[in-house]
């Protein structure tokens, strides 16, 4: 069999966090009983105009900032023009020759390694009402609610390689419109969305092969078995002399399996018009720049931050860096730079699980308590497992009151001893107690000196100081 590489572009529908719908005043929201958050205007009765929503148009700006798009200072809406029962007006409205940003590119990690997506165009339209086949054996069921939300549409150009690479975009351009805080970009929710174009071509070519295109895909790891299992198909139908012909498709998530939606033949004509109810939307450099403005951390700045300023690893800094929230949070710590990995653990062990079992925001915590508990635990004085045990809960829930943690500690009978004395006397009675593990550690089972680690520190309530302890009992037992 010959080598393929299979070559994917995606178009990901982005709904904003806008207060409002994208041409009128109802509530953009998502998760109301249907057909309740509707309007006259998303309903499309006779006589309704579309006003655009600014908080649109100033998301579409951000998201071109950090992509590094090209803004087009004048673009213009269009209608795209076919009937289906969720959709009122009979057109949706969208924007086809001049969209508002056209190129750029994203920069993000696969497998470890640095990979560009260039951006094809990000154009601003609004969604459909949602149809439900499976609620009812006889009927279709719409829901309005969904009518009217606005969306960015994202253009990739066909710059990705492999089902991985689809997983890992989607997750950094997730991770991108959350810290941008123009979408909750929620998946599950919908709030991001993707039509996944797949091709195949041998991997000595360099002309994509014809492509399919796999429409609506709701999750990263549907994107991920959807682009495995086109390219598979794809390229058995190519071994066996055939030809790939040009069709969207549907992807079902229980079967792993994408199957026909329609052919090319059958593709839509969507009579694309410039849209008579709005007027072309003119940027001036000083909207731009207010939007622009309002873009205070990007997630790559956020980690050459964390690295370069803070030091921390890469593992360290992927996991703070995943919402800007905690990168806010991490960086009012003023600490001794070797103790900010130990924060950084703290909180993603320790706070980031605390938060979300109480509902929290990272915000509500309270930072001089757990400072002085990460300056405690890195002093050296208190076990660092024993004091994450006993006075992690009591560190975070204190949200108001600033704690005494050094009081607390001593408390809780967290300070290790070093005290000679203490120490000796608690080996002198655990080898005593147990000779006959003395001498098979004496003739070579040196495995033993966990045993007696334990022992000891059982006994010592955890206070002894694991360093000091080791030196000592490899020295009593030799
Ligand atoms: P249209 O939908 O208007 O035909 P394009 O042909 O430009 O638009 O492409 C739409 C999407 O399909 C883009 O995301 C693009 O990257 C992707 N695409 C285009 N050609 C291929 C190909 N041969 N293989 C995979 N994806 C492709
Ligand atoms: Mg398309």
């Amino acid at each position: 069999m010959k080598e393929y590489t299979t070559v994917i572009g995606l178009e990901v529908h982005v709904q904003l966090n806008t207060i409002s719908k994208a041409f009128c005043a109802d509530p953009n929201k998502f998760g109301q009983e249907p057909n309740t958050n509707i309007s006259a205007v998303s309903l499309a009765l006779p006589g309704t105009l579309p006003v655009l929503n600014e908080e649109q148009v100033s998301s579409s700006v951000k998201l071109a900032h950090a992509l590094g798009s090209n803004i087009n200072k004048e673009n213009r809406f269009d209608r795209k023009n076919y009937s289906y029962p969720d959709l009122p007006k009979g057109y949706q409205i969208t924007q086809d020759k001049l969209p508002i940003c056209v190129g750029g590119k994203m920069i993000y990690t696969s497998d470890g390694q640095e990979k560009t997506v260039r951006i094809h165009h990000i154009h601003m339209e609004e969604d459909a009402g949602k149809s439900s086949h499976d609620l009812h054996d006889k009927y279709s069921m719409v829901d309005i609610n969904r009518a009217g939300t606005p969306l960015l549409e994202i253009v990739t150009e066909p710059d990705l390689r492999t089902a991985q690479e689809v997983h890992d975009f989607i997750s950094a351009l997730q991770q991108l419109v959350r810290y941008l805080n123009i979408s909750d970009g929620n998946m599950e929710e919908g709030s991001l969305r993707c039509d996944v174009n797949v091709s195949v071509m041998p991997s000595d070519s360099n002309i994509y092969g014809e492509r399919n295109e796999i429409k609506n895909v709701n999750s990263k790891k549907f994107a991920k078995t959807a682009v495995e299992y086109e390219s598979k198909r794809q390229i058995k139908i190519l071994e066996s002399g055939g030809t790939i012909d040009m069709n969207t498709l549907l992807f079902d998530p229980i079967k792993g399996t994408t199957a026909p939606m329609r052919s090319k033949e059958e593709a839509n004509d969507y009579r694309y018009f410039p849209d008579p109810d709005l007027p072309p939307v003119v940027l001036s450099d000083a909207f731009i720049n207010e939007c622009i403005a309002e873009v205070t951390m990007l997630p790559w700045t956020a980690k050459s931050i964390l690295k370069e300023q803070y030091a921390l690893s890469t593992y360290d800094t992927d996991l703070i860096s995943r919402e800007k929230s905690t990168v806010d949070f991490f960086r009012q710590f003023d600490l001794p730079t070797k103790s900010y990995s130990t924060l950084a653990s703290f909180i993603s062990n320790q706070a980031l699980p605390f938060i979300a079992d109480h509902q929290l925001d990272i915000s509500d915590l309270n930072v001089s308590n757990i400072s002085e508990f990460i300056t405690l635990i890195d002093s050296g004085k208190v076990s660092r497992s024993g004091a994450l045990k006993a006075l992690s809960a009591q560190v975070l829930i204190a949200k108001e009151s600033n704690l005494n943690i050094e009081k607390l500690a001593q408390e809780n009978n967290l300070i290790q001893s070093d005290d000679q004395e203490f120490l000796d006397a608690i080996i002198a009675e655990i080898l005593s107690q147990n000779e006959g593990k003395v001498k098979a550690y004496q003739s070579g089972k040196k495995g033993l000196l966990g045993f007696f680690m334990g022992q000891v520190m059982g006994r010592s309530k955890g206070k002894a100081n694991p360093e000091v302890l080791n030196k000592k009992l490899v020295k009593a037992l030799g």
